[in-house]
């Protein structure tokens, strides 16, 4: 017995014991001796030329025929005048007459060059909430410290800084060693067909490799990122997949007043309420283990002992990664149930009765995989599951380590030296997704500081962005053409 009690006490000191050793082997990923950039002086004019942006609604619609293309007209003109340098001095193109693309040759054609991305249409402002924002969002106000307006942080400032960016480097006549291409799209919000895959495909034709791709998507969160209390530079390296599949259970109608035992309507709640009870498995693998190795050496003590011995402690790091709605996201395929119709009059049964479910996809699962477990769950042959659209898996994971990663981070850290730099995975889509075929190295990341309440802007009620953090935004655009 008291063997027992010995062999069980040295197990556990040896357990404690290959606890610490990785705890203290664990070496941070933040890159230290980062020089910080060469202070530029980013002029008044720069806020004023994303005001006048702002104040061009080039909203995109789901359907084509509502968009009103003057204002894209008008928006081409805009910056064909405001950085003339730009367009005297880069080779530029349009595709489907308002996705842009200029090209700006490096010295050195044996490099591959570099591909940095946004767009510059924008979401509607949904209507009745026009009052509910303190500027009205396209009048492009400055006040405060703030540019107001529809585009702010989505995405008219990486396509106005980038510009901005390049015509002030342009004014020093500066070459870059890789080529740079810009490339901005007219239609993220809607789709990005017209414009990202289409400039994406004509690039693949002329047989361009890219170094890396740089897009919207990560932002510098002030107020922390599970349990780091510090301001993180998320860059997103992976974003997850898509599909929505619609569930039809077809029955027989009739008279209420002789219901059969189980009605379409029945059927199809009941498979939606499988789906609810048999969520996607939680995994660390689909691209937030790069997140964790990261957090790892910048959180406390006791949150390191977990985070660098996740053989052990994974199962408990999944349950509590699995309490808020954004971390559960990133650790399981999401099942969403969106729209739900059947029936007409209250006395009559409806013949079918449909479903769409909503699936974000985690890195690791695919389309068909989804589709073979949502059949397996719902385990009833007579209801039919349809594709809606085309889905699309998710995007590989890039590398974090990578040479390109380590020049985005060090360029943040040039910059923002307070600021910790980490990979994550994107829960939304970007026009990204469009330069896989031409690199491997995606990255998302937009160089402004925000916390939870000003990220709801996005989308949402009065978007806007310090002017601070704009003439900050350019400074780390300039440094970032220049490392390359
Ligand atoms: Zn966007």
């Amino acid at each position: 017995m008291r063997l027992i009690l010995r062999i069980i006490a040295a197990l556990l000191v040896l357990l404690i014991l290959v606890l610490l050793v990785n705890t203290f082997r664990l070496k941070s990923h933040q890159l230290t001796d980062v020089s910080p950039a060469s202070p530029i002086e980013v002029p008044d004019s720069a806020i004023q030329h994303l005001a006048g942006a702002i104040r061009i609604p080039t909203v995109s619609y789901t359907d084509y025929a509502l968009t009103d293309t003057t204002q894209f007209d008008k928006f081409l003109t805009y910056i064909r005048t405001t950085f003339p340098l730009v367009h005297q001095r880069l080779k530029h193109e349009t595709f489907n007459q308002y996705g842009l693309l200029y090209e700006w040759k490096g010295s050195n054609p044996a490099l591959k060059p570099i591909l940095l991305m946004g767009h510059y249409d924008v979401v509607p402002v949904i209507q009745g909430t026009q009052r509910m924002w303190k500027r009205p969002p396209f009048d492009g106000l400055i006040e405060g410290g703030y540019l107001y307006g529809r585009g702010t942080l989505d995405d008219k400032m990486s396509v106005i800084g980038l510009l901005e960016s390049a015509e002030y480097l342009l004014r020093t006549n500066f070459q870059p060693e890789r080529t740079v291409f810009l490339a901005f799209g007219q239609d993220e919000e809607t789709s990005g067909q017209r414009g990202a895959q289409t400039i994406a495909a004509a690039l693949k034709q002329r047989n361009v490799t890219l170094e890396y791709v740089l897009d919207e998507g990560g932002i510098i969160k002030t107020d922390g990122v599970s349990g780091l209390k510090k301001s993180v530079a998320l860059i997103g390296i992976t974003e997850k997949g898509y599909l929505s599949l619609e569930l039809t259970a077809i029955g027989k109608g009739g008279h209420s007043s002789m219901p059969p035992v189980q009605t379409s309507i029945g059927m199809v709640a009941e498979a939606v309420s499988k789906l609810e009870r048999n969520p996607f498995p939680a995994r660390l693998d689909g691209g937030v283990d790069r997140l964790l190795d990261y957090l790892a050496s910048e959180v406390s003590f006791g949150q390191r002992i977990a985070l660098t011995n996740r053989w052990l402690f994974g199962p408990l790091i999944k349950q509590q990664m699995a309490q808020t709605k954004s971390t559960n996201a990133s650790i399981r395929t999401t099942t969403a149930p969106t729209i739900f119709r059947a029936g007409a009059k209250d006395n009559v049964l409806p013949i079918d009765a449909t479903a769409t479910v909503n699936f974000r996809l985690l890195p690791g699962d695919t389309v068909e995989g989804v589709i073979e477990r949502v059949k397996d769950v719902i385990e009833n042959d007579s209801i039919q599951v349809t594709v809606l659209g085309k889905g699309n898996n998710p995007s590989v994971v890039s590398d974090p380590e990578s040479p390109s990663f380590l020049k985005i981070h060090q360029t943040i850290r040039s910059i923002f030296p307070e600021v910790i730099v980490a990979p994550y995975v994107m829960l939304g889509a970007t026009d990204s997704k469009y330069y896989s075929a031409l690199t491997s190295a995606i990255y998302r990341f937009s160089p402004v500081p925000l916390n939870d309440a000003e990220t709801q802007g996005i989308h949402g009620t009065n978007e806007r962005i310090r002017v601070k953090d704009y003439q900050n935004m350019i400074r780390f655009y300039v440094a970032l053409i220049k490392n390359n």
